[in-house]
This record gives C-alpha cells, structure tokens and sequence, in this order.
C-alpha cells in the first residue's frame, strides 16, 4: 500500500477552495485542526434552525425565528449617528420593523425597495412591545427564497466564518462527494439501516428536523461507526501483529506458587484464580501475551501479579514489575519479598536512586539470572538494564500510558509477554477504545473482609470540627489521610499546601503524631514519611495526591480529602480506597469550599451514594465526557470527531468485534471488503494501522 488511494484526493484538498472559505477562514479553521474537506465534513451541525415559511410573524412566539413574506414599506434613515436604521415591513396579517445598526442606507434601499415583495428570516423580538427583526439572516426575493432550508444546520464556528459560509463551503464538499466503498459489514449496515457513507453525509449535514441531529439519528450512527472501526481496526491490527509477534511458551510447574499460596493467611478470591489462570494460559502459548487486568482498588491485583512473576520464574526465566512511583515500587518491594523468599525466589528493587557500585552490581546480577523478580519503576526499562532471560513485564497502575506507549513497550523486549494492571474503572466503551488492542481480565470481586467506607461532605469553614473529630480518632489509635488540594498553577503551590496543612495540624494534634509526604520532598524524606506512617509512628499523614495510587496501610481508616471538588471522581475514588482496608470502620470526609456548583455538588454526592468505581465511573463519563475521565491528553484515546462514547457506547462493542473478525478472515485486508477497510484507514487517517498492513 502505497498511497492514499486516488478516491480520497478531493476529500485531502485544500480547503480554501471551497466556496465561503477565504484564506483567512481557512487559517482560523487550520488552528481548529480543520485543514481539510474532509475534516470539515465531520464536523456536523449541533443543531438547527427552523426556518419553515409562514404566513405571519403572529404565528411564532417572540423571541424565535420566523420565517415570512412580507411588502417593504417606509425606510426611516436615523437621524442621529449610532441610530438605528428601520424599514417597515407587513406580512400577510401584520407589520414590523427591521431593523439595522451601521448599515448603509443605499445598500439598504437597494436590498429591500419599497413596495416590493421580499422574504426575510430572522429572529422576531419584541421590543417594548414592537415587533422587530434585527439584522435579518436572509433577504431574498421569492424567487430565491427556495434556497433557504426549511431546517437550517448551525454549526459550531471558528474564526471569521459565519453559518453562511459553513452552509456554502459544506455543500461546495458535499457536491463533490466520492462514491467510496462500503467498508461496513453489510449483515450488520442491513439490520441496523445505516445509509451509504455519501447519503450519511448527505443526512447530516442537511437534517429535516432536530430528530436528524441525534446521537441516535441514522446517519449520525453510521458515521460514528466508521470512526470507531477505524480505531477499534488501527488496534485489532496492532494485536494481530504482537501475537503474530514469535512468543515463547512459558508454563511453570505451580510449585513456587503453591508455597506462596501456603504462606499467606487468606485465600484468593474465585475472580483472582480465573485471572492468574487466564493468564497462565496466556504465558503457555506460543503467542505474545498483551493483557489487561483491570481490578478496582483493593481488589487484589499484587497477588495476581506475584503468580504470574512465579509462572515465569517457575520456567526457568525472569519477571520485571514497574510502578509508576518510587513509594508504590518499595511498597511491592516490601510486600512481595517475604513471599518470594518462601519460595526461594530472589526478588529486587531498581529504582532511578539505584547509583554507582550499588546499581551495577544488581545489573550484574540480574544479567546473570540471580536475580529472578524486579520491581521498580521506569528505570528498570532504562537501556543498560539487561536480563538473562525476561519472560514477563507487568506494569502496574498504568492508566496514564495510552496505546502508543504499549506498543513502544512490546517493541522492547522481544517475545516478553505483557501484563498492565489498572485501578481506573472505566466504562466499558472507554476501556474498549483504550485497552482494545488487549485482552482484559477482570477482578470484579473483592477481598472479603472490607468493611465499607462512611462518606460525608463537610465545608471547608468546619475544619476545627473535622480537627477535633481526628483528635478524638488519634487518641483511640485511629490512623488518618490527609489529602490536601491540588493547586492548579504547580506543584509548589501543591507543596506549599500540604506544608501550611501539615504546620496547623502539629500544632493542633501535638509535635510527632503528624507526617508530611510530597512530590517535591528528597525521595529519601518521602520514603522515611511514608515507612513512619505504615509503621504507625505517625497517625496522620499529610499528603498530596502522591498517595493516590496503590498505597496500602491496612490501619489507616480516615480519609481527609481538602477541596474535594477540585478532584475527578476516579481520583476521588482512588483516593477513598486508601481506607476501609482493615477491620476498622472507615470514614471519608471530602471537604469542600462552599458554594459548591450544582454539578460539584452532584458528583459529591456521587461519592456519597456509591463505592461502586464502574458506576462511579459511569457517572463521571455522563457528566464529563470520555476525554475528560481519563485526561485526554496521556490516555492515548483518540479524539473523536462524530462518535460519542458516552451516548454510543454500544457502537465500540460491536466495532471491536467487527474489526477482529474482519482480520481473522481477511488478515491481509485483501478481499473487497479488506479493501474497502484500507480506504477507511486512509480517510480516518490511521497512519499507524496503514504501516501495519503495509509490513504485514
Ligand atoms: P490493588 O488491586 O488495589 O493493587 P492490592 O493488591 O494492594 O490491591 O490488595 C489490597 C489488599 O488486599 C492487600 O492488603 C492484600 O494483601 C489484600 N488481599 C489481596 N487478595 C486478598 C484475598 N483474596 N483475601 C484477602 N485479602 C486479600
Ligand atoms: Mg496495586
């Protein structure tokens, strides 16, 4: 594959050639990243204009748009700069004004000569009781008046264009539409009586009514569809490649596990077996393991993660597990170690404050296979960081990498089979647009035991009360959370917070009972404030959001999150399922500053209502929209232009199905529909899938 096919050229112009598109609106339209026709044929109206003709402006209700024929009376010309300028007009059963400001009067007379019969459509206000329309939208003799759509599309604007000029330019592309190929399915384009790509656009760009500007309109489906195929294919064929991709069959003999499993003092729940088993089968295979274990906070991932490091250890090979902190890699580093020891397996921590002497001999060590386990973080991908036989990687909590970063991560070691874990609990259609170039396992049951978390939402101006409240806690062992705000402009303000917060507690609670941890502390500080806290020295523990992911101290049962309502919901989430991981009830406070907006509020009381992350999540995605939820930026989604994967979720299910199958029969994309697919990779501009067929 070569080229864009010939078929897509007019879409791929330039887009100063359309009519209405000059090039200064075409540089505006450009720094909206619509460069192209095709760029501007998705982008569709998100709503419309009634423009039906009527006989009266007495038939609307001011303020609308009203739509009329009317007979052009008097022009009175203003007598004073910065006036007005009116014409009398009458319709069928009364008259008003039209009205203009710094007009010039000898266009006017010119545009609507009086005694002659013109439409005009624009919005009727009264104006202390007169009827006026300011600044018609259309003017036009009744001869022209059959241009104006009877459902007019509004846009949204850039720049210097105007709904006008969206109107011509779009129908200047839509005059010009190839017929392209069908790439859809045509058993599922039947059952669901999607429209051809041409008559979708058609459709879209000109409804009937607002009916045609839903999510669930035909047209508006089919076109949404095809930019979810697009992706959920640029994935599938990713994954075909990783597991076509040589693998190394790696199935250890359950020995080591089975001593750990003895060792620890509870038993895995039936959703960590079915996942340490599926990945198991996955290792076993000849193919290139790429896995998702998605699990909310507390579910257990570690000990599914330990398994399948002893799977690979068991065959004679190495595991590596990286953390996206230094706090979470010593966690796992502490957590795991005493279990590897009783099994034999030696496991270490290399993290980017391994120097000198101390690192080159753990390198030296694990080059020779003596070491079995590593834990840390990024820095065990460092380039001189070489094993003698790596068989697993595990990436824990790694919902701030995105697809592209995976695959960079596959392209690394050769045959290592890929396990990433994460606590996000996203809503099924945005784990599919991110994730669906994996296979998931889910633990979707928790570790009995749990006692539930109390939420409650306190003001701010009540801290002396939530202050004695954790006095009171202190005193009967309790250990606490205190999260302080996220300060937007940087990560010293943040730290100036958590130092402020931290000076006012001491001095409430007393000298050696409160810690301090932040991103900007030494991470020898960090460490020795975090292992006090663990170590029940401290009983409150001042943070910023560096504890937000993975860490565990089973004692701590109060959450303190300060300006709760600058948090998302996940955070929040991640967040609260700091506690509530003893037998101790468990309270969360999220303070926040009033008044709270009505959307602040609701989400507040989102996290009052429910502990469920996927409902949490849900709820979030409906309030937020998909980018938002998983921060657009890192999370490798892309941006899509038509689909909406809050209100068309379903449509990534049937698309991820629909790509993989696709590729199974048709692995080349050889056969009509194969090259129909290539055409839509071309339109949607999937560059990385297009390299993919072009090797493959
Ligand atoms: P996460 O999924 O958030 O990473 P962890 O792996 O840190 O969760 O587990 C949270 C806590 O639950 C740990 O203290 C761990 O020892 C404990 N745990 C894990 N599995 C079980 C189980 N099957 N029964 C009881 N406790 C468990
Ligand atoms: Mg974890």
């Amino acid at each position: 594959m070569t080229g864009r096919p010939e078929i897509l050229w007019p879409l791929f112009g330039a887009l100063g050639k359309l009519d209405g598109i000059g090039p200064k609106s075409a540089l505006a339209l450009a720094a909206a990243h619509i460069e192209k026709p095709r760029d501007l044929l998705f982008t569709l109206p998100h709503s419309g204009v009634d423009r039906r003709r009527r006989d009266s402006i007495a038939q609307i209700q001011p303020p609308a748009v009203c739509t009329v024929e009317v007979t052009v009376g008097q022009h009175n010309a203003p007598a004073q700069r910065g006036r007005p300028y009116r014409v009398m007009v009458e319709d069928a059963e009364t008259t008003f004004q039209l009205v203009f400001f710094r007009s010039h009067g000898d266009y006017l007379r010119k545009q609507l000569p009086t005694g002659q019969r013109r439409v005009v459509s624009g919005k009727v206000e009264l104006f202390d009781s007169i009827a006026q329309m300011v600044h018609p939208d259309h003017i036009l003799t009744p001869d022209d008046a059959a241009d104006i759509p009877p459902f007019e599309p509004v846009y949204p604007l850039t720049g210097t264009m105007t709904q006008k000029a969206m109107f011509k330019a779009t129908a200047d592309a839509l005059s010009d539409l190839p017929d392209l190929p069908e790439w859809i399915d045509p058993a599922l384009r039947e059952r669901e009586k999607w429209p051809t790509w041409h008559e979708a656009l058609l459709q879209a760009h000109r409804p009937g009514s607002s009916a045609d500007l839903a999510p669930t309109a035909l047209a508006r489906q089919r076109l949404a569809y095809d930019e979810v195929l697009a992706h959920q294919l640029t994935l599938a064929l990713a994954r075909a490649q990783s597991r076509r991709g040589k693998g190394r069959a790696t199935s250890g003999d359950g020995a080591k596990q089975r001593k750990v499993l003895a060792a620890l003092e509870f038993s895995p729940t039936g959703a960590q077996t079915r996942a340490v088993a599926e990945i198991a089968k996955d290792m076993a295979s000849p193919h290139r393991m790429n896995r998702l274990l998605q699990g909310d906070v507390g579910s257990g991932k570690t000990l599914v993660a330990l398994m399948a490091l002893l799977n690979a250890v068991e065959s004679g090979g190495q595991g590596v597990m990286m953390a996206p902190t230094e706090i979470l890699a010593r966690q796992h580093l502490e957590g795991l170690r005493p279990l590897a020891e009783q099994a034999g397996v030696v496991l270490e921590l290399l993290t980017g404050r391994d120097k000198g002497r101390e690192r080159q001999g753990k390198l030296a060590a694990l080059a020779a296979g003596d070491i079995q386990i590593l834990v840390g973080t990024h820095a065990v991908f460092q380039k001189d960081v070489e094993f003698s036989d790596l068989r697993l990687a595990i990436i824990d909590e790694q919902h701030r990498f995105g697809v592209a970063q995976r695959m960079e991560l596959g392209a690394k070691g050769e045959a290592v089979d890929v396990l990433v874990m994460t606590a996000t609990p996203i809503p099924r259609s945005l784990a599919l647009a991110q994730y669906g170039d994996m296979d998931v396992s889910v633990l979707d049951e928790k570790p009995p035991g749990r006692t539930p978390v109390t939420t409650a939402l306190v003001a701010t101006s009540k801290m002396d009360q939530v202050i004695d409240r954790l006095r009171a806690a202190v005193a009967e062992g309790r250990q606490c959370y205190w999260v302080c705000p996220l300060v937007e402009e940087s990560e010293v303000s943040d730290m100036t917070a958590a130092e402020e917060r931290f000076k006012r507690l001491r001095a409430a609670l007393g000298e050696g009972v409160v810690g301090l941890v932040h991103g900007q502390m030494p991470p020898k500080d960090k460490d020795e404030g975090m292992r006090r806290f663990v170590a029940g020295d401290t009983k409150v523990l001042v943070a910023t959001t560096v504890i937000e992911v993975g860490v565990n101290v089973p004692n701590a049962s109060i959450m303190v999150i300060e300006r709760a309502e600058s948090f998302g919901l996940a955070q929040l989430h991640q967040l609260r399922g700091r506690v509530g991981r003893g037998s101790a009830k468990s309270t969360c406070l999220l303070m926040y500053q009033a008044p709270l907006s009505e959307t602040g509020q609701r989400r507040l009381e989102i996290m009052r209502e429910t502990e469920d992350g996927f409902r949490i999540s849900e709820e979030d995605l409906a309030m937020r929209g998909a980018g938002d939820v998983i921060g657009t930026a890192q999370s490798g989604l892309p941006r899509f232009r038509i689909a909406d994967l809050e209100r068309q979720a379903a449509l990534m299910e049937t698309a991820q199905t629909d790509a993989r199958k696709l590729l199974l029969d048709d692995p080349a994309l050889e056969t009509d529909r194969g090259k129909a697919a290539r055409t839509l990779l071309w339109l949607m501009e999937q560059d990385k899938a297009i390299r993919l067929i072009s090797v493959g």
